[in-house]
């Protein structure tokens, strides 16, 4: 996942503020914000005084050790797009290690353990996902180098370190003794990046055995704890291939020439006018084709990218895009001869992410906020395209979580990614991070 700035400035901006002198309490509260004395806040405070709970923090602080051996042991088994199954199963592995039994692999490659509720418990179940793959190539050098508390390495912070977090939550979970009202679900996910188009989280919430057996849903992903992102980021990718007959740049002079086409398609996309208010946005990221200087292409392509967090908005930006594309096979086969041949067109779909948003006010999401205050901080609301924008474009009330504090890790789907293993920091933001997951956990 990638961090979108404005939001990140926004919570800078709120920490400065919060830092400045002290503001004296405005003499009414705003209707829209909730009372700092919601039950939602009572019972995360109730829920972080938990014995119980400390535990769990404490052991994870004593097990600290394991959780940075098994973060580095993941991030050095490359894991590329279609490629996650060597990592997969050294997953698999740690997760019965760390104490689960029924640990299961499905079809698609998600690897899938089962904590169980309390006996007779009745709430429903959460699934936490951390995802397998990365953006880097097989061959890229996975080994981590160490620079004082920083790990640095292709893909150990996006997502490897959700992945070693889901570990060291089940550990900490069972040396504290917690029993959650209703099932876990801890998944190690396939096809988060680019090319895997949520392949992972399509199987699991449309096709195989979970398919509608899953209402609740956290992905831990990214790097800034005070972001939760509630908004699905959705996009269409397609590539177009104009094709034609071809022929000698002089000789053929005055027969259509597919690269004119894609020209014209090119120029009219970027004079669609689209709203800011909800984002909408369209790329052209790639154009290929050709074969020599002096010949008429008889193939030429482009990579376009239509986003927005509105399925409407969307909606309506494919349908212009796809109106441009047939326009300009019509205007260049009007434009000239088509003695040989005529320009066509073939639109494929090469990215489907669906968009959409979990509102803040549903009852996990409430929770979620209330929890933060009690951790002194004030949830940032976010978009972007992650692992739970399947599940919310289902409307489920589905989010995604980071597993580490803002400035702690960064340079993510870079060579020098990197994130840091600070123990003080890196405990207060699994004591986050746990609150959360049990916060929703508890909901009836
Ligand atoms: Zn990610």
């Amino acid at each position: 996942m990638k961090i979108p700035l404005l939001p990140v400035l926004l919570a800078l901006a709120v920490g400065a503020l919060r830092a400045a002198a002290p503001v004296p309490p405005p003499p009414v509260p705003p209707a829209a914000a909730p009372a700092p004395d919601s039950a939602e806040d009572r019972r995360a405070r109730e829920l972080v005084a938990r014995p119980a709970f400390q535990a769990a923090v404490r052991a994870y602080d004593r097990d600290f050790e394991r959780f940075v051996r098994e973060l580095i042991l993941l991030t050095e088994i490359p894991a590329p797009p279609f490629g996650e199954k060597a990592r997969g199963e050294a997953f698999a592995r740690l997760l019965r290690e760390a104490g689960l039994t029924d640990v299961t692999t499905d079809a698609e490659g998600n690897v899938i353990g089962r904590r169980p509720g309390r006996p007779g418990g009745s709430a429903p179940l959460l699934a936490l996902a951390a995802h397998l793959d990365t953006v880097f190539p097989a061959d890229t050098d996975v080994r981590v180098k160490r620079s004082g508390t920083r790990l640095i390495a292709p893909g150990v912070g996006d997502d490897t370190r959700g992945l070693a977090l889901l570990l060291a939550l089940v550990r900490a979970l069972g040396a504290a003794g917690i029993e959650t009202p209703g099932d876990l679900l801890i998944i190690g996910n396939v096809g988060e990046e680019g090319p895997g188009d949520l392949r992972g989280m399509r199987y699991l919430f449309q096709r195989g055995p979970w398919q509608g057996r899953i209402p609740r849903f956290i992905s831990i992903d990214g790097s800034n704890n005070d972001l939760i992102t509630n908004g699905a980021l959705g996009s269409l990718r397609y590539r177009v291939t104009f094709k034609g007959p071809g022929g000698h740049s002089w000789g053929a002079f005055g027969q259509v020439n597919p690269a004119f086409a894609l020209a014209g398609a090119i120029s009219a996309l970027g004079r669609v006018v689209v709203p800011r208010q909800p984002k909408v946005s369209y790329n052209v990221g790639l154009v290929s084709g050709g074969t020599s200087v002096n010949s008429i292409p008889f193939e030429v392509a482009m990579e376009v990218d239509l986003r927005s967090v509105s399925p409407e908005e969307l909606r309506k930006v494919d349908a212009r895009f796809k109106e441009i594309i047939e326009a300009a096979v019509a205007e260049e086969n009007a434009a000239r001869a088509t003695t040989f041949g005529r320009i066509t067109a073939e639109v494929k779909l090469i990215g489907d992410r669906p968009s959409g948003t979990t509102s803040p006010e549903t009852p996990e999401l409430r929770q979620v906020a209330a929890t933060m205050r009690a951790f002194d901080k004030v949830a940032v609301w976010n978009i972007s395209s992650t692992d739970s924008n399947l599940p919310i474009s289902l409307g489920l009330p589905a989010f995604t979580i980071s597993s580490q504090s803002a400035r702690r890790g960064g340079r993510s789907h870079s060579l020098d990614e990197w994130t840091d293993v600070e123990q003080p920091t890196a405990v207060q933001d699994f004591s986050l991070a746990l609150a959360i997951i049990l916060g929703v956990a508890e909901l009836p």
